[in-house]
C-alpha cells in the first residue's frame, strides 16, 4: 500500500533507491528497507522502523551498498507491527531471494503452515515473508519459473519487487490490484509503485496491468501475462510535474483517495471472505463472548462516529442485539451503563484519537470487552483493545476522510454478518446470500464514483448557498450526517443534517426560496415517507437533490418531484451507505473546489485528533 522501487543498471543502485523512497514519503509509511545484490552476489539488507532518513544513516548514505541492482520499500503495516523485523524487503531463509511487497497475501496462513512443516523459519509476522520462502522452496535454478510458480499459488493484492542472488542483474516486478510502473532508461531500467519515484530518471514509462509481471534487466524490460505469454510494451510519456504525480494525476489527495475506495473496500473485505465464509484471522472474540453480550456500544468521533451510526443498523438487523452509538467525548463523562455483558466497539482511523482512547479506558474499567476497528496497525487503541479488526484502507493524506470512512463501514458490515452467524441468527442460505452482497460492495462503490461528473455540475448550485440541509431516514439519516460534515468541513458552508421526519419539528423555517436540500432515499421501504418530506421542503422553496438507488421501483415519484436526481447502485438497505456516500463526498469536494478552498488541509482541522 506504500512505496516500492527497483533499479538495475550499470551505476550504483542505492542512491537511486533511497531517493525514490524519499520521493514516496508523502504517502505516509511506518518503516523502510532496501536490499541490494553486492558485487560478490550476496544479498545486502538494511531495514529501519521509522523514516527513510534512518536508512540513509544505516547505509552511510547508500555507500555501504555498492551493488548495481536492488529494491526498496516503504511499508504501511497490515500484518504485524511496524518493527524493523517486519519491514521489507524480506529475505528467504538461505538469503537467495529478497521480496518487497505492497498489499495483502490473503492465503498466507496455509502457505506459512506448509513452509513451517518443511522446516522454513520466519523472521517476521508479515504475510509477505511467505513469498520469499516459497520462492526459495520452489527454486530449481530458474528465477522466472520460481516467480511463476509462486504467483500461481498466492491470492490477494500485490505489487512485488523480487531479487535473486543467483541472477544478480535481474528484478521481477509483479502487479495485481496494486500499482507498478516500469521506467525505461539507457543503461538502466527501474520501476516503482508511484511515478514520482521515476520522473527524475526517465519519462518513458509502461503502466503495468493487473496480472502482469515483468523481467527487468539493465538493458531489457520484458512483460508477461499471467500465463507467461510475452506482451508488447505500451510506452507512455509522463509529462506530469512531480507535485501532480504525487497525487496520482489528481489535483488533490482527497480526490485520489475517493477514487481509491473500490480497492480499499475490496481490501477490507476480500481477505476475510474465504470459500463463502467470513474468516477473521487473529480475532479473539469467541462464541462464548458473543453469547454473553446483551448490548453493544459503539463509540467514536467525527466521521467514525457517523460510520458507527450507520453500522448500528446492520448489527441490529443481523444480530438482534441492541446497539447504542455514543460520541467518545460524551461517553467518557456519562457515567455509562457498561458492564461485562457489553461489547464496546471503538472506531478510529488513526487509532490515536484521544477522546476515543479515554472512552475506551472508561468502559474497559467497567468490564466491557473492547473491539477496535482502526486503520493504523499497532496504534495506541490496538494495544488497549481485546481484539482488533484493521480496515486496511492504506494511508490517508487528506484531512477529510473518505476511504477511511467507507472501509470502516465495510468492516462494520462484515462484523455484523460474522457475529450474526456465530450467534446462529442467519441460516446457511441467508448467510450465503448476504456474503454475496458483501462481495459486491467494491463494485458498487466503483459504480457510485461515476456520479463524479454530475456532482461536479451540481456543485454550481451549492457554491453560493448560505445553508444546506441533508435529510434521510434510518441509515440515510446517519449518512446525511456524514454528508453534511464532509460538506461543511471542506467548503465552509453551513450544512445541517436532519432525520427527515424531524425537520418539521425543528427548523423548517430555515428553508427558503432556493435553499439546497440533499435528500438521501436509499431505503425502499421508506420511499413514500421520503417523498412526503421532499414535498414538504419543496413547498417552502427548497431546491432538492435526491440520491436514489438505480432501478428502485417507486423511485420515479421522487424523480418527478426532485430538482436533481442522483442514481447510486442499489444495495440492501443496511449496506446502502457505502455507495450512497460517494456522491456526497464528491459534492463536498467540487463545491469546495469552486469556492477555492484548501481541500486537503481545511482550516482549523487536523488529521489525527490527539487533544481532548
Ligand atoms: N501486508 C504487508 C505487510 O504488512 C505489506 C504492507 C504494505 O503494503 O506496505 O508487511
Amino acid at each position: 500500500m506504500c512505496g516500492i522501487i527497483g533499479f538495475t543498471g550499470l551505476k550504483q543502485a542505492s542512491p537511486i533507491i533511497l531517493e525514490g523512497l524519499s520521493r514516496m514519503e508523502y504517502r505516509g509509511y511506518d518503516s523502510a528497507g532496501m536490499a541490494v545484490i553486492s558485487p560478490q552476489n550476496r544479498m545486502q539488507l538494511a531495514k529501519v522502523s521509522g523514516k527513510v532518513a534512518g536508512l540513509y544513516e544505516k547505509t552511510d548514505n547508500g555507500a555501504a551498498f555498492p551493488g548495481v541492482c536492488g529494491i526498496g520499500h516503504t511499508r504501511w503495516a497490515t500484518h504485524g507491527a511496524p518493527t524493523e523485523a517486519n519491514a521489507h524487503p524480506h529475505v528467504s531463509m538461505h538469503g537467495q531471494f529478497a521480496v518487497a511487497h505492497n498489499g495483502i497475501i490473503e492465503n498466507f496462513v496455509p502457505l506459512k503452515e506448509e513452509l513451517l512443516a518443511k522446516g522454513y523459519t520466519f523472521q517476521s509476522q508479515t504475510d509477505t515473508e511467505v513469498v520469499a520462502q516459497m520462492l526459495e522452496d520452489c527454486y530449481e535454478g530458474d528465477f522466472q519459473k520460481a516467480v511463476e510458480t509462486v504467483l500461481s499459488r498466492i491470492e490477494g493484492s500485490y505489487g512485488f519487487a523480487i531479487l535473486c542472488a543467483d541472477d544478480p542483474g535481474t528484478i521481477f516486478a509483479v502487479k495485481k490490484n496494486s500499482p507498478i510502473i516500469l521506467g525505461l532508461g539507457e543503461g538502466f531500467n527501474l520501476f516503482a509503485s508511484d511515478v514520482t519515484a521515476l520522473v527524475e530518471h526517465t519519462r518513458e514509462v509502461v503502466y503495468m496491468e493487473d496480472g502482469q509481471y515483468a523481467k527487468v534487466t539493465p538493458d531489457s524490460v520484458e512483460l508477461f501475462a499471467e500465463d507467461g505469454s510475452p506482451l508488447p510494451l505500451k510506452v507512455s510519456h509522463v509529462s506530469l510535474s512531480v507535485a501532480a504525480a504525487e497525487k496520482g494525476g489528481y489535483e488533490h489527495f482527497m480526490m485520489k483517495e475517493m477514487m481509491e475506495q473500490p480497492e480499499a473496500v475490496g481490501r477490507a473485505l476480500s481477505p476475510r471472505i474465504k470459500g463463502g465464509e467470513i474468516v477473521l484471522d487473529d480475532f479473539r472474540l469467541t462464541k462464548e463472548d458473543f453469547n454473553k453480550f446483551t448490548k453493544i456500544v459503539i463509540t467514536a468521533c467525527g466521521s467514525a462516529y457517523y460510520a458507527g451510526l450507520a453500522g448500528k443498523y446492520a448489527i441490529e438487523k443481523f444480530c438482534r442485539i441492541p446497539v447504542d452509538v455514543q460520541l467518545a467525548s460524551e461517553l467518557r463523562y456519562a457515567d455509562p451503563f457498561i458492564d461485562e455483558h457489553c461489547l464496546l466497539i471503538v472506531l478510529s482511523q488513526s487509532g490515536e484519537t484521544l477522546d476515543t482512547i479515554a472512552a475506551l479506558k472508561e468502559c474497559k474499567a467497567r468490564g466491557a470487552t473492547v473491539l477496535a476497528i482502526v486503520n493504523v496497525v499497532e496504534s495506541a487503541i490496538t494495544k488497549l483493545a481485546d481484539s482488533v479488526l484493521y480496515t486496511w484502507a492504506g494511508p490517508e493524506v487528506a484531512v477529510a476522510t473518505t476511504k477511511g470512512y467507507t472501509t470502516q463501514l465495510a468492516v462494520l458490515y462484515l462484523f455484523a454478518v460474522y457475529a450474526a452467524r456465530v450467534l446462529g441468527r442467519l441460516d446457511a442460505e441467508q448467510y450465503a446470500s448476504v456474503i454475496r452482497e458483501l462481495q459486491a460492495l467494491p463494485e458498487a462503490v466503483r459504480n457510485a464514483l461515476k456520479t463524479d461528473c454530475d456532482m461536479s455540475n451540481l456543485a454550481q448550485y451549492f457554491k453560493d448557498a448560505q445553508h444546506v440541509f441533508y435529510l434521510g431516514r434510518n441509515t440515510d439519516s446517519a449518512l446525511a450526517m456524514e454528508g453534511a460534515l464532509k460538506f461543511k468541513e471542506i467548503s465552509y458552508i453551513h450544512a445541517e443534517a436532519y432525520a427527515s421526519g424531524e425537520l418539521k419539528h425543528g427548523t423548517i423555517a430555515l428553508i427558503e426560496e432556493g435553499t439546497p436540500v440533499v435528500a438521501v432515499c436509499t431505503n425502499p421501504a421508506l420511499l413514500e415517507k421520503s417523498l412526503s418530506n421532499i414535498i414538504e421542503v419543496k413547498a417552502r422553496g427548497a431546491v432538492v437533490t435526491a440520491v436514489v438507488p438505480e432501478g428502485l421501483p417507486g423511485s420515479e415519484a421522487i424523480e418527478g418531484y426532485a430538482d436533481h436526481c442522483i442514481k447510486v447502485p442499489a444495495l440492501r438497505d443496511v449496506f446502502a451507505s457505502i455507495a450512497a456516500v460517494v456522491p456526497l463526498q464528491l459534492l463536498a469536494y467540487h463545491t469546495a473546489k469552486l469556492r477555492g478552498c484548501s481541500i486537503d488541509k481545511p482550516k482549523n482541522l487536523a488529521k489525527s485528533v490527539t487533544v481532548e
